[in-house]
């Protein structure tokens, strides 16, 4: 038997509703702030992520699925979803009339990662960024939508961590303040981390092995570095995040794992799963637009793990699957014909029927109505077909009455927009 890939999963119907709950959620929340949905590929010429990434990040270096094509190109499946936005607001032109854009996107991303609980190959992630506005006050607002959705949510024991990453005014003057620790206490360092400490050393700072956590306990805080623009940035956004309510964190070393971040940097955690604490991540980048092409534009974006809000919601509430409003149960083939064209006038009509396309007995159908949820049996067989009447079983109160076959469709959806009003 052929399984499916080590690290991907399948999305059963039974789960999959939490996954559709979560998503209509998230449209309504996003939509109240003026963002709208952009799709882009799931491939990407590899150098864009190289770039847009950076060379020296755990993504880049060993978590993308990279290959070339049959043509010789070398196409990468996404591991994230900014890089792909910005090219496409650079390539369509999207900042020509009016640089401020707003946009999200759901979808599944690739990073060829040890598979474990809360880590896959293909993950999916709710991704929302926004181009052209400078201000502290949108850092504020965008953290405030995302715990507005988690609220919607329901998500319980959430914080926002905050920290600023300063700019490449003030980030040099700490780097070096950094590095003078990292030389320290280089003994302790995991192999990656002595590599990053030459390359990229704020990178250390993400590391999650122990000896590494407890190596830059010591380390220098980047917002006691940071320039006065950063600094009143910085301000502006705690005071936000306060007279918006959103209970915050400041985590001296929060980092995030791509170079492109600037300025604000932002984690929502939870305490609700072990492990991998992140449920989503994102931050301010102002120059990556520019280093792909487009015009000096600022930016800011996050995304969330969809498959880790998913194990979250799924501890404490499930969506049920959809049950259909009325089962058929004809007997005989003057009435499996007859409900055969009911069934496809009802869907029609919008209404979720089902029937039994086979020759079963009146218990086995009620059985299998009863299984499926169905809040009426319309029961048929060829007496109720001379006669020009069924009778519907209300299956909650088990009352049964008689229904005149002539109108019966209209009947039947009649009695559904009846039960939806009330
Ligand atoms: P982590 O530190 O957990 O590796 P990250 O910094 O690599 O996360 P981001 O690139 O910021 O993650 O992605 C945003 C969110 O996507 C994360 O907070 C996490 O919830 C989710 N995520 C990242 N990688 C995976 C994965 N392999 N499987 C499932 N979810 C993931
Ligand atoms: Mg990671």
């Amino acid at each position: 038997m052929i399984q499916l890939i080590r690290g991907f999963k399948d999305i059963l119907p039974g789960e999959v509703e939490l996954w559709q709950h979560i998503e209509r959620t998230a449209q309504a929340v996003f939509a109240a702030f003026g963002y709208s949905e952009i799709r882009v590929p799931i491939m990407e010429k590899t150098e864009l992520f190289a770039r847009g990434i950076g060379e020296d990040t755990d993504i880049v270096e060993k978590e993308m699925y990279t290959f070339e094509d049959r043509g010789g190109e070398k196409i990468t499946l996404r591991p994230e979803a900014t890089a792909s936005i910005v090219r496409a607001y650079i390539q369509h032109k999207m900042h020509a009339d009016d640089p401020i854009r707003k946009f999200f996107t759901i979808g599944p991303m690739f990073r060829r990662e040890r598979p474990q609980k809360g880590r896959y190959r293909q993950f999916y992630q709710i991704d929302a960024e926004v181009f052209g506005i400078e201000s502290p006050y949108l850092d504020a607002q965008m953290i405030y939508m995302l715990h507005l959705l988690f609220e919607r949510l329901g998500v319980s024991h959430t914080q926002a961590h905050v920290n600023s990453l300063g700019c490449p005014v003030c980030r040099p003057n700490y780097r070096e303040a950094l590095l003078a620790l990292l030389d320290r206490v280089e003994e302790q360092l995991c192999p990656d981390c002595k590599r990053r400490k030459s390359r990229n050393p704020l990178r250390v700072l993400d590391c999650k092995v122990p000896t590494c956590r407890q190596a830059v306990t010591e380390a220098p805080a980047i917002v006691d570095f940071l320039c006065g623009q950063c600094q009143s940035h910085f301000d502006v956004l705690t005071r936000g995040l306060t007279q918006l309510g959103v209970p915050f964190a400041l985590d001296k070393r929060l980092v995030r794992g791509l170079d492109y971040y600037t300025r604000t940097a932002f984690e929502i955690q939870t305490t609700m799963l072990g492990a991998q604490s992140a449920v989503a991540g994102g931050g301010r980048y102002d120059g990556l637009v520019q280093s792909l092409g487009g015009p000096p534009t600022p930016a800011i974006g996050f995304a969330i793990g969809f498959d880790r809000l998913v194990e979250i919601l799924a501890q404490e509430q499930s969506v049920a699957a959809a049950k259909p409003a009325f089962f058929i149960a004809a007997l005989g083939d003057a009435a499996r014909q007859a409900a055969f064209q009911w069934c496809a006038q009802l869907a029609a009509a919008g209404a979720y029927v089902e029937m039994e396309h086979g020759d079963k007995s009146l218990k086995a159908q009620m059985k299998r109505a009863d299984r499926l949820g169905a809040a009426y049996v319309l029961i048929v067989g060829d007496s109720e077909m001379a006669a020009g009447k069924a009778m519907l079983r209300d299956m909650a109160t088990k009352e049964q009455s008689e229904l005149a076959l002539e109108g019966l469709v209209e009947k039947m959806v009649e009695s559904l927009s009846g039960r939806k009003a009330d």
